[in-house]
């Protein structure tokens, strides 16, 4: 694959950030974008870095009035050896090739997704933040373009890649957050795509989330579409109970997203001598395990965040607390061991983290 790089001038680049840990989740972009289109009847083509500027997209394209949008995120990692590192990004590739299936979009062959990456990383690498809990963030999307207004699939497709230097997710850092089990609205049905990472299901989710904000709470935490019953998933996180030396996730039943770093959560544990299990939990076995002391902590998963502790849980106009309120010690240890790896300060037993080259 030959991609066309179109270099700035020196005086063109932007400025860094002068403090890292000041820059907040996806504010600051670097200067440069991938980009590459599908065209019917050639494929992919005119793979491309240049200047991150303003998209030209037809107003009647797909993506603005249908939808066919999917997106991924992942991180790329300073090591302390000067080694830059990704996380599974394989995993990424692939899960992308699948959403764009479940859309009947042009899926994006792994090669380019990965090679798209790894070349702009590696051209934007001055802008990988170094300060603890610091990294940059990569936003590959998928949108259907195309000039018709009939339902169907677009003809065209552009992919691109933009990158963002973050610091930790939460405002509030490594520390508990509240969620508010939501009753009313549903973020997705099994058979719809809920297990797809696009940005429709953000937009059926932002109303709930919005309200829950305004009542004080971080996040909500989605109930299943037909029983109003079984835990599903947290925003831009999958969810975990932990239970003594027990960890329960929900099942990848069809309607939450199967997150790269839940998968990895579930490999560590079970390498920690935990027991992990994957199967629907209903709220009232997380409300009972809560009373009667048996669930010791809770917390989220995924890549912005890593893992996110969950302090308390406000249900039918209760709140109850979850260990104190605190980070709890599975939670920490979970924490640790991870990104220990993804920054290369650990040894890596499973062989997640890729090196695509150097500070
Ligand atoms: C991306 C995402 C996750 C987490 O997935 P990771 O691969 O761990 O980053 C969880 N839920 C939703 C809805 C997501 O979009």
């Amino acid at each position: 694959m030959n991609i066309t790089v179109e270099r700035l001038p020196e005086q063109e680049l932007k400025p860094l950030f002068a403090d890292p840990t000041q820059l907040g989740f996806g504010k600051v972009f670097t200067d440069y974008m991938f980009t590459a289109y599908y065209r019917k009847g050639q494929g992919w083509v005119e793979p491309k870095i240049s200047k991150l500027k303003a998209l030209q997209i037809d107003p009647a394209a797909v993506a603005l009035h249908y939808s066919q949008e999917i997106f991924e995120g992942l991180k790329a990692y300073a090591g302390p050896d000067g080694r830059i590192l990704l996380f599974r990004p394989e995993q990424n590739a692939r899960r992308m090739y699948a959403s764009a299936e479940r859309l009947c979009m042009a899926p994006v062959p792994e090669e380019l997704f990965l090679q798209g990456i790894t070349d702009l990383v590696n051209l934007e690498k001055r802008w990988i933040p170094k300060a603890p809990g610091t990294s940059l963030y990569i936003r590959p999307t998928l949108i259907g373009t195309g000039d018709a207004l009939g339902v169907h699939p677009a003809d065209e497709y552009l992919f691109y890649v933009i990158l963002t230097p973050v610091a930790a997710y939460y405002k509030e850092g490594f520390k508990p957050i509240s969620l508010y089990v939501e009753e009313h609205y549903i973020r997705a049905a099994v058979g719809g795509v809920g297990n797809v990472k696009t940005g429709g299901n953000y937009a059926a989710s932002l109303l709930a989330a919005a309200k829950a904000q305004e009542k004080g709470f971080s996040q909500v935490l989605w109930l299943d579409a037909k029983e109003n019953r079984y835990a599903e998933e947290v925003g831009s996180m999958n969810m975990f109970f932990v239970f003594g030396r027990k960890l329960v996730t929900p099942n990848l039943g069809g309607s939450i997203l199967p997150g790269i770093t839940r998968a990895s959560v579930l490999e560590l544990a079970r390498s920690l001598g935990y027991e992990a299990e994957e199967r629907p939990i209903g709220i009232d076995e997380v409300i009972a395990g809560l009373q009667d002391g048996t669930l010791t902590e809770a917390f989220g998963s995924g890549t912005a965040a890593v893992i996110s502790p969950v302090g308390s849980l406000f249900y039918q106009d209760q709140n109850h607390v979850i260990h104190g309120n605190q980070v709890g010690p599975v939670t920490q240890q979970l924490y640790d061991r991870l990104v220990d790896i993804q920054y290369g300060r650990a040894e890596d037993p499973f062989g997640w983290v890729r090196e695509i080259g150097r500070l």
